[in-house]
């Protein structure tokens, strides 16, 4: 039996990357899986399928993240697939990185609002699931760059370590009710994110990386649905850090 058998979870950005992944082993633990998207219809699609194969039930749900009527729409629609949402992962995330002298404000608010204003509309959302169960997990997916900062992620990492300050208080707030929330905070992952970097960007990464490779979405989706799991029912309020050595914390 998976550690998930019974639960039902939630993935921003469920569609490409490592989203993909946690979905993916979210169903392989035995969890029914929304997939939510935006852009990438086909890819999500395929995510369902794959979860189907799994043997889970599987629900497309198209919102934007930064879009408080997109999310509150969308959650209507959840009590047609279930009654219950026990663990929500918010992993959408973009980057629109540029040296801070040469940074439009748009550029900072697509960032702010994609990475961090989401957490807002999305867990309020999904919090008057887990408080009425009284159980929830709530994943965050921050940054290394939260801790490390990054030149030209200004932007980003200022939205990254929002999510850590973010994790930690609501952490404080519900834990009461059965609710733990933690953030899980990547180095270098191979995904689309990360394969548009300067060669010389990603040389630089490398050398400092302990291990000598990029991660994998399936290593950072194996930590999610550990943490996603009643085996960490008494984690909460934390960071793991998943980044081969890069930055130990
Ligand atoms: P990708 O660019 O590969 O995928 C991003 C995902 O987020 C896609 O599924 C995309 O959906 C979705 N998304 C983006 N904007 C929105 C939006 N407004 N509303 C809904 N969904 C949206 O990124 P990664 O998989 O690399 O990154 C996933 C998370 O991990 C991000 O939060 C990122 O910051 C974080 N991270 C990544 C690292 C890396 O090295 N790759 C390192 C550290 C953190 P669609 O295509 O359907 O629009």
């Amino acid at each position: 039996m998976g550690m998930l058998e019974g639960k039902v979870a939630l993935v921003t950005g469920g569609s490409r990357g490592i989203g993909r992944a946690i979905a993916l082993e979210l169903a392989k633990e035995g969890a029914d899986v929304i997939i939510n998207y935006r852009g990438s219809e086909d890819k999500a699609k395929e995510v369902a399928s794959q979860v189907e194969s799994l043997g889970r039930k599987a629900m497309l749900l198209r919102f934007d993240v930064a879009n408080p009527e997109e999310v509150k729409q969308a959650f209507e629609k959840i009590p047609a697939f279930s009654e219950k949402l026990h663990i929500l992962v918010n992993n959408a995330g973009i980057t629109r990185d540029t040296l801070f002298l040469r940074m439009k404000e748009e550029d900072w608010d697509a960032v702010i609002k994609t990475n961090l204003y989401s957490l807002f509309y999305v867990t309020k959302e999904a919090l008057s699931f887990m408080t009425r169960q009284r159980y929830g997990r709530i994943i965050n997916i921050s940054s290394v760059v939260a801790f490390t900062g990054n030149p030209g992620q200004v932007n980003y990492a200022a939205s990254k370590a929002g999510m850590i300050g973010f994790t930690k208080a609501l952490a404080l707030e519900v834990g009461g009710r059965n609710i733990t929330v933690n953030a899980v905070a990547p180095g270098y992952i191979e995904t689309d994110m990360t394969q548009g970097l300067p060669e010389k960007v990603k040389e630089a990464f490398l050398s400092q990386i302990p291990l000598k490779r990029p991660g994998t979405p399936e290593e950072v989706a194996a930590l999610v649905a550990f943490l996603a799991s009643d085996k960490a029912s008494y984690i909460t309020g934390t960071v793991f850090h998943i980044n081969g050595g890069l930055f130990r914390g």
